[in-house]
């Protein structure tokens, strides 16, 4: 589906439960889709017992990937645990390393988790209505600490690429995870 003038222009009623939903393509990923991602491999199995929850949906709208354009389109990343770890994204770099993002909070609260190739690592907010900046360079990452979906809506480089290989083989240094009722980041202790 491709219905965007990415040349001429386009208007969209954003709406994202409603329009923008309907006018978009969805990706969802499953628990399944992400399993060794989350830390606890044994809470992992036991929810795919039972069932295999969306973890997080995401909609693009298409746009061509080339140098000039700027994609766009929105997260939502639902609420709940795996083991004491938050649902999260899977993660990405860019494949163009030094492209940058910006992420605006549309409802819901949690963090976007970074780190750069040389090891520096960083957790910023992401509150309704605040917009987070991700600075070129950062493998990033969306958390869900809160108890609703956390709905944002991106914009990045078109031609920028995912590389979410890095991400799936290595996994991230730092985790977070629920401590005494609360989010806390902790050394991922199966970082290699
Ligand atoms: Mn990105």
């Amino acid at each position: 589906m491709n219905n965007f003038d990415w040349d001429k222009g386009f208007c969209l009623d954003f709406d994202l439960e409603t329009a923008f939903s309907k006018t978009a393509e969805a990706t969802k990923r499953r628990l399944s889709q992400m399993k060794g991602m989350f830390c606890d491999i044994r809470a992992t199995e036991k929810i795919l017992e039972k069932e295999d929850p969306v973890i997080y949906e995401f909609y693009e709208l298409g746009c061509p990937e080339r140098a000039g354009d700027l994609a766009f389109g929105t997260t939502i990343l639902y609420p709940g645990k795996v083991g004491s770890e938050y649902y999260m994204t899977k993660g990405h770099f860019h494949t163009i390393l030094d492209t940058s993002e910006v992420y605006y909070t549309l409802d819901g609260e949690g963090c976007m988790v970074m780190e750069n190739m040389e090891g520096d690592t960083m957790e910023r907010p992401l509150r309704k209505g605040e917009v987070l900046y991700v600075p070129r360079s950062y493998a990033h990452r969306m958390v869900n600490t809160g108890d609703t979906p956390l709905r944002t809506f991106f914009v990045f480089q078109a031609d920028a690429g995912h590389d979410y290989g890095t991400i799936e083989t290595k996994g991230y240094r730092k985790l977070i995870v629920e401590k005494d009722g609360n989010p806390a980041v902790v050394d991922n202790p199966r970082w290699i």
